[in-house]
């Protein structure tokens, strides 16, 4: 039986060491930290958005170009297997608004405890606190693994260390170094879904709000890159929530080229002469245009678009002219924000960039360099935007190169 030793406790660590335990081979996780799973028991907000309804196509087409390489994995182990596995595991799940699909009990603790519980079950050795410094490669063939601690020997080695955000989970881009010391490709790794830090000072003014139905469009200069609907959020730097983290994997290149803003439709499902009609309706009103904005806007960003409107809140509406409703009209349906740039990819919640799709093979995750090696989840040079996108991408090429790696050749 192979010797199969998997690099990292996360999310795509545990469905390569589960499966080929399963499946009869000797496997151990060795993870550096302290404890397993630490990014899954915080994603989602803490309650774990671990995949999602949408039909292949559109599955794929979140992860932009290189989703199809996912081909290959999601054919042998997609959103089914991993709601049927975890309901075995005691973990049922239900779907929400966007298809996005939670455990029912609401707690990503609860998908991480249950997924330890299976792999130590099915006799998978854990060791702890051991950090991995490279792979060891006789002849392009993987002998084993040498750690702070010493050299472990196995015949396949799984590498599932995770990309480079959030770093205190443990995922620092060890894997990257590894992959690049025996041969291969990494892309350079970048953030993907970050919070954008805005340029406007006023925007900390804000810090808190949330906004519901808005659409969000990102522009290069005059052109329109992409747009979103949804839900963004102020914070005190900037602008985060999913609308805002989908178009970020945009702007690090775009910066590169030119000025870039984000506009906020904040009335999106009001066309401008729908709008326009309303307020000649509204302003018939002799209420003062600070009074009135309540019936428009969320209280708290009342005095920022009053003073960007250049209304003055003291004015009665009905004393409002034209030229100034219309200023109205174009900050509700235009309400712009410069971007200076996403946040530290420390801080992102996936990394971009990653081992080269090219040098793997989709149908097993084995490298094509070295043989023996698999790989699995975010050091892979694929990610989502969000929506449970990622996590399935992680459990899927988990638990194929697990697979993989106990079944293949000449064991
Ligand atoms: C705040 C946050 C929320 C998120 N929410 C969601 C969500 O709701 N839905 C979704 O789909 N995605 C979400 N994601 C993304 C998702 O969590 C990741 O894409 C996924 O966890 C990647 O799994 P992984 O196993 O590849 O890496 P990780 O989960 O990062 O696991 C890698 C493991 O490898 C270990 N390791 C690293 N280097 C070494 C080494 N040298 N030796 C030994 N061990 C090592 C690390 O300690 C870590 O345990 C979120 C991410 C963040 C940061």
């Amino acid at each position: 039986m192979a010797n199969v030793i998997v690099i990292g406790g996360g999310a795509a660590g545990f469905p390569a060491a589960g499966r080929a335990a399963e499946l009869g081979a000797r496997v151990t996780i060795l993870e550096r930290g302290p404890e397993l799973a630490r990014k899954l028991r915080i994603s989602g907000k803490g309650r774990g958005n671990v995949t999602n309804t949408a039909e292949m196509e559109d599955f794929i087409a979140a992860f932009g170009p290189n989703g199809k390489f996912l081909y290959g994995a999601f054919s042998r182990f997609f959103r089914d297997e991993l709601l049927e596995l975890l309901d075995r595991l005691g973990v049922p799940t239900e779907a929400e608004r966007g298809g996005r699909v939670f455990p029912a009990s609401g707690r990503a603790e609860d998908v991480a405890d249950a997924l330890v519980k299976w792999v130590r079950g099915v006799g998978v050795r854990v060791r702890l606190n051991t950090r991995v410094k490279r792979i060891l490669v006789e002849s392009a063939k993987v002998v084993g693994v040498e750690t702070y601690a010493g050299p472990v020997h196995g015949e396949r080695v799984v590498l599932a260390t995770g990309g480079i955000s959030y770093p205190k989970t443990g995922s620092t881009g060890d894997g990257y170094t590894m992959a690049a010391e025996v041969g291969h490709t990494v892309v350079s790794p970048r953030p993907s879904l970050s919070a954008l830090v805005v340029e406007e000072a006023w925007v900390k003014r804000l810090q808190g709000l949330s906004l519901r139905n808005v659409k969000a469009v990102l522009y290069l200069d005059d052109k329109k890159l992409a747009q979103e609907f949804g839900e963004m959020l102020f914070t005190h730097f900037g602008v985060s929530g999913p609308t805002v983290l989908t178009l970020s994997r945009l702007v690090p290149d775009a910066l590169k080229e030119g000025k870039v803003t984000l506009s906020i439709d904040l009335k999106p499902a009001l066309s401008e002469e729908q709008l326009d009609r309303r307020l000649i309706r509204d302003f018939a009103q002799t209420r003062h245009f600070g009074n009135y904005l309540p019936d428009l806007l969320p209280r708290k960003l009342i005095p920022v678009f009053a003073e960007l409107s250049g209304v003055p809140a003291d004015i009665p509406v009905n004393k409002i002219i034209a030229t100034q409703r219309k200023a109205i009209v174009s900050l509700l349906r235009d309400f712009r924000l410069t971007i200076r740039g996403a946040r530290p990819v420390d801080e992102a919640i996936v990394t971009a960039g990653g081992v080269s799709v090219k040098e793997i093979d989709p149908r097993t995750m084995e490298s094509k360099l070295v043989e023996g090696l698999y790989f699995a989840g975010e050091v892979i040079d694929v990610d989502a935007v969000t929506g449970g996108y990622n996590l399935q991408a992680a459990f899927s090429t988990g638990w194929v190169a697990g697979e993989s790696a106990a079944r293949d050749k000449a064991l």
